[in-house]
């Protein structure tokens, strides 16, 4: 991931750098004396777009506008080749930076580095998955072809996720990626790392069954390996979870999920700490991973966001703490009401406090801020709109309940304020074949409930004739 950078500096590039360098230190300043000291919705509403950035670059406008031109215009022959050789800051072309997905990337860094001590950058992609490619890819170059590398990855994962690591990497690259099929056992994890490992990575909650594990312990252990821990927080969102607080280097998100609970649009994110632990050559990868796997790899693969979607996005995000609340408190009475139910088997739910990992869940799952609102006064734990179930009787009822459902979507989706349901089995996780759903705990009757905005009254109504008719 070289950059080839031998543009020799004229005096002319000098004075445009000295002048970004001023731009920069400004903007240092104020995310340190201002923005690291909002709460999280000030946060998620503001980001890095202030008053005083509207009135001198963008004509006053309350709302980041969305540029969708597809490079910048330079005053001189030094500003374009100091802006190419990355020597100021610049939204050259798109594909590589752009001021709209700029304002997505420091919201995301910094609900991602809320209550962090350290600092945090954003890398937006096109997708979750490709989130997930941008952020594993450094780690998997070799010196020679026949070089045998390795990862470590949760087996209770995102189906699109088992696609790409079991197809894309392990039988079209010969990377081979050792599942943790348990991993609540640290010693499991443990014994699949050795000396051609290159990550641990982990989804947590995971996507449909509701795996966890211990952050801040399988962190401690990829670190005592000098490896990186990448975590896959989509489920959670930020505003219920931030792994890089317990120890984590590099979150990916899937931002099309409840980040954008709109529904407008597929995007991601990869945000990491400043430095990551990792066994890298290259130290700029070291020191900031996601800003340079930005402006150096994903430039040259074009995994990029629309700018568009970007302010899309970020119209969502703002209320995202009080939308996680209340869809995690709405999904509680669901699980709730399901549990008890005589035509339902078993209830994956983190909060329902039977639960396997109710209790590990509980370590790290809080509504951020919830000890300032005034509603609550005190941290309370919050477990998300993601839960799934098995309709007892098997596959059959399960499909004659879900084909019944009035309310609630039957969709490939999640993280919406509307009621989203599917079968992961037929879908999500349909590719994978019956073994691989076995190892992840994804039975043919099981059904993911996404629970969204509305009152949960008039889900649990729906669900219960649905169920009256499995
Ligand atoms: C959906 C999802 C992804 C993939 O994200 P896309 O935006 O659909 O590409 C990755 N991880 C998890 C947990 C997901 O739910």
């Amino acid at each position: 991931m070289e950059n080839q950078n031998d543009t020799a500096i004229t005096p002319g590039m000098q004075e445009y750098i000295n002048q970004s360098d001023r731009i920069r230190a400004e903007r240092t300043n104020y995310i340190n004396s201002e923005v690291k000291k909002w709460r999280f919705d000030t946060i998620a509403v503001h980001g890095l777009y202030s008053v005083q950035d509207a009135l001198n670059f963008h004509q006053g406008a309350i709302i980041e506008p969305a540029f969708l031109s597809s490079s910048q215009a330079y005053r001189d022959s030094d500003e374009m080749a100091a802006a190419l050789a990355y020597k100021i800051p610049t939204w050259c072309y798109s594909r590589i930076a752009n001021p709209s997905t700029y304002y997505y990337e420091w919201t995301l860094a910094l609900l991602e580095g809320y209550g962090f001590s350290g600092e945090t950058s954003c890398c937006s992609t096109s997708s979750g998955m490709s989130a997930i490619f941008s952020a594993v890819t450094p780690f998997l170059t070799v010196k020679r072809r026949d070089e045998p590398i390795n990862f470590v990855a949760t087996a209770q994962c995102y189906g699109g996720t088992f696609q790409q690591f079991t197809v894309r990497l392990m039988k079209e690259r010969q990377i081979e990626c050792r599942w943790v099929v348990d991993a609540t056992d640290i010693d499991e994890w443990a014994s699949k790392i050795d000396g051609n490992t290159r990550f641990l990575y982990g989804e947590l909650p995971s996507n449909p069954q509701l795996g966890f594990f211990d952050i801040a312990q399988v962190a401690d252990l990829a670190h005592s390996h000098e490896l990186p821990l990448i975590v896959d927080s989509t489920i959670a969102t930020p505003a219920l979870l931030r792994p890089l607080c317990h120890g984590a280097d590099i979150v990916v998100q899937s931002a099309t999920k409840s980040l954008t609970s709109s529904g407008f649009g597929i995007c991601g994110a990869v945000i990491s700490r400043k430095p990551i632990t990792a066994n890298l050559e290259e130290a700029a990868l070291r020191d900031d991973f996601a800003f340079n796997i930005k402006l150096l790899q994903n430039r040259d693969l074009g995994p990029n966001l629309h700018p568009m979607q970007a302010i899309l996005t970020l119209n969502d995000i703002r209320t995202l703490r009080s939308k996680m609340d209340l869809m995690s408190r709405n999904t509680m009475q669901v699980a709730k009401f399901l549990q008890d139910h005589p035509k339902v088997e078993r209830v994956e739910y983190l909060g329902l406090k039977n639960h396997k990992l109710h209790e590990l869940a509980s370590k790290y799952m809080w509504l951020v801020d919830a000890e300032h609102d005034e509603l609550y006064q005190k941290p309370v734990n919050r477990y998300g709109h993601l839960m799934s179930f098995c309709v007892a009787g098997g596959i059959e009822p399960a499909r004659r309940f879900f084909d019944s459902l009035q309310r609630i979507w039957r969709a490939t989706d999640l993280g919406r304020i509307k009621s989203v349901a599917t079968i992961p089995a037929i879908s999500t996780h349909q590719q994978q074949g019956e073994e691989a759903r076995k190892m992840a705990h994804v039975p043919g009757n099981m059904v993911r409930l996404c629970v969204g905005a509305e009152h949960p009254d008039d889900i649990i109504a729906d669900l219960d004739q649905a169920l009256h008719k499995a």
